[in-house]
């Protein structure tokens, strides 16, 4: 028995894509939905993006909100289950 089999080798890959094309712009790669909420209190306009997939996991009740959202910041959270904006959100809950 040799050690050979340690070495795990990974296969080269070919890269399909022209390498004179310009290059691809994804500018938010893994959150693309742009979630708009109203502020219940002020009206405020807020955005979030997020991911399709993530989003309705949270709205159809299928997974929880740290569940369905695990990039979001806590406030994040709470504004998008609250729906509330930031202001609101410190007015109402404090710091
Ligand atoms: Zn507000």
């Amino acid at each position: 028995m040799s050690n050979e089999k340690k070495i795990k080798r990974f296969p080269l890959t070919s890269n399909p894509r022209p390498s004179d094309k310009e290059p691809i712009k994804r500018p938010l790669p893994p959150k693309n939905l742009k979630y708009t909420i109203s502020c219940k209190n002020c009206d405020e306009k807020f955005v979030l993006f997020a991911s399709p997939k993530d989003i309705t996991a949270w709205i159809t009740l299928e997974k929880d909100i740290d569940e369905a959202l695990p990039s979001f910041t806590q406030k994040e959270k709470d504004m998008i289950s609250t729906q509330l904006c930031s202001n609101c959100l410190e007015k109402f809950f404090g710091s």
